[in-house]
Order: C-alpha cells, then sequence, then structure tokens
C-alpha cells in the first residue's frame, strides 16, 4: 500500500517538474553552440557561412533562433555586445527578431533601433499585403510570456520615454508611434472592465507604466506645442490618481515631483510661468 502511495508520489513531483521544465530553453546542440559562440565574439565570417548552410538546410540541424541556457539569442547577444554590423547580418539572414527592438532601446542603442524599426516596417507592410483585415502583429510581441523579458503590454514608445532618450524618440515619432493614452481610473470601456476583472493588478501597473513615459521630459518637449501646459496637465492628473489609487500613491508622487522639477526648470526661463505655477 505504501508503496502505491510512494509511486504516486513521485509520478506528482515528475508531472509538477516537467510543467517547470517546459519554460527552460532546450540544451543547445554543437553547431547552435559553436553559432552562438561565434557571435558573441563578433566573428562576421563564420556566423555568415553558418547561417547559409542553416538557410540551405545543410547544416547540422541549426536552428538560427536557439537560445543559451539563460534564454539569450543571437540578436541578444550582439545586441549586448554593441556589434551593428552583426545585428545587421542576422536580420538580413532572416533571425526572428522578436523582443530585439525593445531590448536595443532598453540599451540606447541608437543605430540597432533604426536598424530594427526599418525591419519592422517591411515585416508591418508584408503583413497589410497579406490580410489587410487583420490586427497588426509586432515582432516584440510574438515573445511567450512565460519568458519574456518585458512586460506584454510594453511598447518601443514608452520604453524609450521611460529611459528619456531623445533621439530614439524623436525616431519612433517620426515614424508614427503613437502616444500612451491611460484611461481614467473610472473608465467603464469594454478593455478596461475586461482587464479589471481579469487582473486589476495588471491594469494599474499598465497605467503606471503609461504615465511613467508621459512624464519624460524627452517626450514631453518633442510631442507637445506647448510643455509647460502639458507639464502643468500631467502634475495635476498625476496628483488625482495619487489621491484615486492609495496602494500605488508613492509612485505617482514620485512622478508628480520629476513633472514639477521640470516646470520649476522652465520657470526660471520666463517670469510669466510663476503666475501658472501659482495655479497647481
Ligand atoms: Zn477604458
Amino acid at each position: 500500500m505504501s508503496d502505491v502511495k510512494f509511486e504516486k508520489d513521485m509520478e506528482a513531483t515528475t508531472e509538477s517538474t516537467d510543467d517547470y521544465v517546459l519554460h527552460l530553453p532546450r540544451p543547445l546542440n554543437l553547431e547552435e553552440k559553436k553559432y552562438l559562440l561565434a557571435v558573441e565574439r563578433g566573428d562576421l565570417p563564420n556566423v555568415k557561412r553558418l547561417l547559409q548552410l542553416a538557410n540551405k538546410g545543410k547544416g547540422k540541424q541549426l536552428d538560427m533562433n536557439c537560445v543559451d541556457s539563460l534564454g539569450r539569442g543571437a540578436l541578444t547577444l550582439a545586441l549586448e555586445a554593441e556589434n551593428l554590423e552583426m545585428v545587421e547580418l542576422l536580420v538580413v539572414m532572416g533571425v526572428e527578431t522578436k523582443d530585439a527592438l525593445l531590448h536595443a532601446i532598453d540599451q540606447e542603442f541608437v543605430e540597432a533601433v533604426e536598424l530594427l524599426l526599418e525591419h519592422e516596417e517591411l515585416l508591418t507592410a508584408n503583413q497589410v499585403i497579406e490580410n489587410a483585415e487583420k490586427e497588426i502583429i509586432h515582432s516584440w510581441q510574438k515573445v511567450d510570456p512565460a519568458s519574456a523579458r518585458y512586460p506584454m503590454d510594453m511598447t518601443p514608445l514608452v520604453l524609450a520615454a521611460q529611459r528619456n532618450n531623445y533621439e530614439i524618440l524623436k525616431l519612433l515619432l517620426d515614424r508614427g508611434a503613437t502616444l500612451p493614452m491611460p484611461h481614467d481610473v473610472r473608465c467603464g470601456c469594454d478593455d478596461c472592465l475586461q482587464a479589471a476583472t481579469g487582473d486589476p493588478l495588471r491594469l494599474s501597473s499598465t497605467r503606471i507604466s503609461e504615465y511613467k513615459a508621459l512624464a519624460s521630459p524627452s517626450l514631453i518637449a518633442l510631442s507637445s506645442t506647448d510643455p509647460l501646459m502639458t507639464a502643468f496637465r500631467l502634475s495635476w492628473e498625476l496628483r488625482e490618481l495619487a489621491i484615486s489609487e492609495p496602494e500605488s500613491r508613492g509612485e505617482y508622487m514620485k512622478l508628480r515631483r520629476q513633472v514639477e522639477k521640470q516646470v520649476f526648470h522652465c520657470r526660471e526661463c520666463s517670469p510669466d510661468i510663476l503666475f501658472l505655477y501659482t495655479l497647481i
């Protein structure tokens, strides 16, 4: 009897281990190890040779999108090494970009951001040609949520704004990226109602993430015709949010201080602003 119980316990343990193992990258074969090592070392000729063989189906089972034990693929390694030539080679040879654009923005690797944006535009154009009615799915949304490095609702513009990188923000806005529009706390639209019944905490963290982006001085300077007035309005909204979402009060007040610092900085440039400042 006890033996049977023991076996059952063993089965249960094996099952739960399998669940866990599912999210771990599979071990690399020798060819893939050579490939990732060559990428890491910046060995362009060897990487090119291995990828050409893989593309012709002659490679020894080389998956060009393989990842190492830390979940880093070839593009991640090339971005980490800030090797633009390698990034370009990998993209041209057909390695999936996935969240590489977010990674490049996170690292503030401007040239790579530009290259990956151009590539994304091509992919988007192809999707439109293939099926105009379908919603566009961007590369960075095609990541397994279990191993995603960034929150699933993260966008290039929000990340660039959070890094407050003027150059990257300008690139994104010039290419038509739109500003985040956080919904009101009491918003009753279908999206908010669905999100609130599913995971209210996520809804709240998405809102904070979007306000963090909107509070970026570079984004305000680039996107507003009247940056000072935008900062005033934002400061007001953040105060309201700190009251209506007490669990995130600390975060909203910190952002408000950041925005007010900008206002104060501008105020020194123009005495007329003093009057406006007294209103908030
Ligand atoms: Zn809403």
